[in-house]
């Protein structure tokens, strides 16, 4: 039983989990009918919920209350250094629109990602007014977000990596409350998802992982200004840089992943001995986490199996046996471009969030 104040963003929950009946409703929440009529008819004004009635088949059958995903749209962006990706997604994180726009490294600037992001809604067919949220995805966030678009809605901004982790999370791991993105590819970064949210630390700085110290490349220096952290050491900058002193042509983490997917011999090496250096580290990061799963994505994660394989050998040796019950390590089911959709979903969720629709249900 949910308590007796339940109000209409926890009834649309419920219907977002598969609750689609008035019976079931109110035996879920203990809500008196008058007061549940009350919390639907909110969501039926608000367009979050519409109500069908099954053809009748001899006495009556329920209305059956369904989400609408199309009551209003989120803006979803990814904001790269020489390009921007915009989606106009309905509140299914389902794109209505893609949209993607080159940017200048030496000339970015709101005003080219604002511009773009009113091209994609124009191109959807879609009136600025409509957009309730706005997510952006960033290397790293400003300390003053800038809104990419002037609506009305909220604007959320969070790094690719934790947007990673949200759409993989959202998308394929819903049972798993303790998700570990891993992202190994020029740099190597970690979001953490819990109780489906991500998980950011006090000033943001959570899933630092290829800053921590892994033995062995104790004479690396990090850019950072530390030295022999996993990132210098193993991240794909460095090893297209040790493949190239070993004469082989490989400028980016995706010419390193290229090579061990065509099994030359010193990248397949180099591939292994990263995701050994990357498992000692995990190793660690699971005995004091204690995640459900570790998911491993990235250009490098993406290109072969031998980085899964050597982070298995020593992230499972290194962990507590009760850490490492039940865990699973799996590649990413989605692709390094997925941010956008965890964009798309960061929005959602913000504006389907129980408070939040409690609010827009009672005027704000
Ligand atoms: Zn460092």
């Amino acid at each position: 039983m949910v308590e007796a104040s339940t109000g209409a963003g926890a009834v649309l929950r419920l219907i977002r989990g598969g609750a689609t009946t008035r019976t079931q409703l109110a035996l879920t929440t203990g809500l008196s009918r008058s007061t549940l009529a009350e919390r639907v008819h909110a969501l039926l004004v608000l367009g979050l919920v519409t109500e069908t009635h099954g053809a009748s088949t001899g006495g009556r059958p329920p209305a059956t209350l369904i989400f609408n995903p199309t009551a209003g749209v989120v803006l979803a962006t990814s904001v790269y250094s020489d390009f921007c990706r915009v989606a106009v997604c309905d509140l299914d994180a389902k794109p209505l629109i893609e949209h993607t726009v080159e940017l200048d490294p030496d000339a970015a600037s709101d005003a080219v990602v604002r511009a773009a992001a009113l091209e994609a809604l124009a191109l959807a067919g879609v009136a600025p007014e409509r957009v309730w949220a706005v997510g952006v995805g960033v290397d790293e966030p400003p300390a003053h977000p800038a809104t990419p678009f002037a609506g009305d809605g909220p604007v959320l901004v969070d790094r690719h990596v934790n947007l990673l982790a949200l759409a993989e999370q959202w998308t394929h791991w819903r049972e798993v409350d303790h998700l570990l993105y891993v992202f190994v590819g020029a740099s190597i970064e970690c979001g953490i998802v819990s109780h489906g949210k991500v998980h950011r630390g006090a000033r943001g700085a959570a899933g630092g992982l290829g800053h921590i110290r892994v033995r062995g490349y104790e004479d690396v220096l990090c850019p950072c200004g530390n030295t022999g952290c996993l990132e210098a050491a193993v991240g794909g900058r460095a090893l297209a840089e040790q493949l190239t002193a070993q004469g082989l042509r490989a400028d980016s983490a995706a010419d390193v992943a290229a090579l061990a997917r065509n099994g030359v011999g010193p990248a397949v090496q180099a591939v292994r001995t990263a995701g050994r250096a990357i498992g000692e580290v995990l190793a660690e990061c699971v005995n004091f986490y204690n995640p459900g799963a570790i998911v491993l994505g990235g250009e490098l994660a993406e290109a072969s199996h031998h980085l899964l394989a050597g982070l298995r050998e020593t992230a499972f040796a290194r962990s507590l046996p009760m850490a490492t019950r039940d865990l699973i390590v799996s590649p990413a089911h989605l692709a390094a471009d997925a941010g956008t959709l965890g964009a798309a979903v960061m929005a959602i969720e913000h504006v389907l969030a129980e408070a939040y629709v409690d609010r827009t249900a009672n005027g704000h």
